[in-house]
C-alpha cells in the first residue's frame, strides 16, 4: 500500500477502472487497443505494465520506457517533454541570450551590461552534493560577479539541466538581473537581500508576462521565497514603470522600496556579491499528484495524503501542518479548504500551489 501511494504520488496520472476495450493505446509502448485498469496522463493513456516501470521522467513523472534522454546525474526525460528540455550548454546559452535580448527590449537599453561578457553553464543536480551543499535546497539557477582592481566586471551565470525551455528562460532573466544589479548597485548602496531577490524575480515575471505565460507568472507571484517582497514589487513596478525600480537601484539611499521613514527603521540583511536563485524545496507547496477513480469511488492524493470528497485531514507541509478539508473532487481538479484562507483551492492533476 505504501509502495502504491508511492507510485501515485510520483506519476501524476488518473486511474480509471474499466472493463471493456477502450479507444485507448499506450503512449509508453503503443500497446492498445486498451482493457482493464487505464491510468490517464497529461500525455494520454498508460497501460498497467507501463505504470508500473520502475524510472520516472522527472519534468511529468510519465514512466519511462524505451525512448528518452538522461541528464549526466541520472534524471529521465520523457520522450514528450525532450523537444522542449535544456540539456546542453549551447541550447541554455540560447534561453539565456534570448532572454536577456528581450530583457533589454523590454527594459531599455539601460538594461544593458557595461561588461558584456557573461560565461553562461548548467549544472547537474550532484554538483551541490560535490560541493558539500547538502542543506535540502534544490537550486535551478545561480550567478557571480567579480570586479578587479581596475573596476572591470567578470560574469558567470550557471543553471540547471534538464528543465523546460520556459522555466529555464524564467531563472536566466533573474540570474541576468543580478549582473546588471552587481554592476550598478552603488558599493555604499546597501540593499535589503529580499529586495534584491524580488527585483530579479520581478524581471522573470516581466519576461513571461511579454511571453504570455500567466502560469509562470502566477508562480513567481505564489513562491514565497522573497517573503513576498515580489508582489510589492510588481504593483509598484505598475504604479511608476521599471525605470523608477532601476533608478533606485542605481541612485537610492534606502535598503527598501518602501517609503523613507519605513526603509530606514528596516534592518538590512546583509547581501553578498554571490546570489543564488533558490525554489522554496518542493513540499512547501500543495500538489496534486493523481486521482483515483474506480467505479462510483474518487479519492484525491494531495501532497501524500489521500481524500475522499468530505474528508478534513492534516497536511505537512515544509515549515508547517495545514488542515484541508476536501471540498469536491472532479474530473481532473480537485477543490480544497485550507484552514484559515478564506477561498477555497482548486488544484489540476500535477499542479502546484503555495498555501498563502
Ligand atoms: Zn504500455
Ligand atoms: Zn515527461
Amino acid at each position: 500500500m505504501r509502495q502504491f501511494a508511492l507510485i501515485l504520488f510520483l506519476f501524476a496520472a488518473t486511474w480509471i477502472a474499466s472493463a471493456a476495450e477502450t479507444n485507448y493505446f499506450c503512449v509508453v509502448c503503443g500497446k492498445g487497443p486498451l482493457t482493464g485498469r487505464i491510468w490517464m496522463s497529461k500525455w494520454g493513456a498508460v497501460c498497467d505494465d507501463c505504470y508500473k516501470l520502475e524510472n520516472h521522467c522527472s519534468l511529468c513523472g510519465l514512466p519511462i520506457g524505451k525512448d528518452f534522454v538522461k541528464t549526466g546525474d541520472g534524471r529521465f526525460i520523457c520522450k514528450f517533454d525532450q523537444p522542449n528540455a535544456v540539456l546542453d550548454v549551447a541550447g541554455a546559452r540560447e534561453v539565456f541570450a534570448d532572454a536577456r535580448r528581450e530583457l533589454v527590449g523590454l527594459f531599455g537599453r539601460g538594461f544593458l551590461l557595461n561588461f558584456p561578457d557573461v560565461t553562461v553553464n548548467l549544472f547537474d543536480v550532484d554538483y551541490w552534493s560535490e560541493k558539500g551543499r547538502e542543506d535540502g535546497l534544490h537550486k535551478f539557477g545561480f550567478s557571480s560577479t567579480r570586479r578587479t582592481r581596475t573596476g572591470d566586471c567578470t560574469h558567470e551565470v550557471v543553471m540547471l539541466s534538464g528543465r523546460l525551455r520556459t522555466e529555464l528562460a524564467a531563472t536566466a532573466a533573474h540570474e541576468y538581473t543580478h549582473l546588471w544589479i552587481n554592476e550598478n548597485r552603488q558599493a555604499e548602496h546597501a540593499i535589503d537581500s529580499d529586495t534584491i531577490e524580488a527585483i530579479c524575480e520581478l524581471s522573470a515575471y516581466k519576461l513571461m508576462e511579454a511571453r504570455s505565460q500567466p502560469e509562470q507568472m502566477q508562480r513567481i507571484l505564489d513562491n514565497p521565497y522573497t517573503h513576498g517582497e515580489i508582489k510589492k514589487l510588481v504593483a509598484l513596478e505598475k504604479q511608476n514603470g521599471i525605470g523608477s525600480v532601476l533608478n533606485w537601484v542605481k541612485n537610492g539611499t534606502t535598503a527598501t522600496l518602501d517609503t523613507e521613514t519605513s526603509a530606514l527603521a528596516a534592518p538590512v540583511k546583509k547581501s553578498a556579491l554571490t546570489f543564488s536563485n533558490v525554489p522554496p524545496p518542493l513540499p512547501a507547496a500543495l500538489k496534486l499528484a493523481g486521482l483515483l477513480l474506480e467505479g462510483q469511488s474518487r479519492r484525491a492524493i494531495v501532497s501524500g495524503v489521500s481524500f475522499a470528497p468530505g474528508e478534513t485531514k492534516a497536511v505537512k507541509l515544509q515549515n508547517r501542518t495545514v488542515q484541508i478539508r476536501c471540498r469536491e473532487i472532479q474530473a481532473d481538479s480537485v477543490v480544497l479548504e485550507v484552514a484559515g484562507v478564506p477561498e477555497p483551492l482548486t488544484l489540476k492533476i500535477g499542479e502546484e500551489k503555495f498555501v498563502p
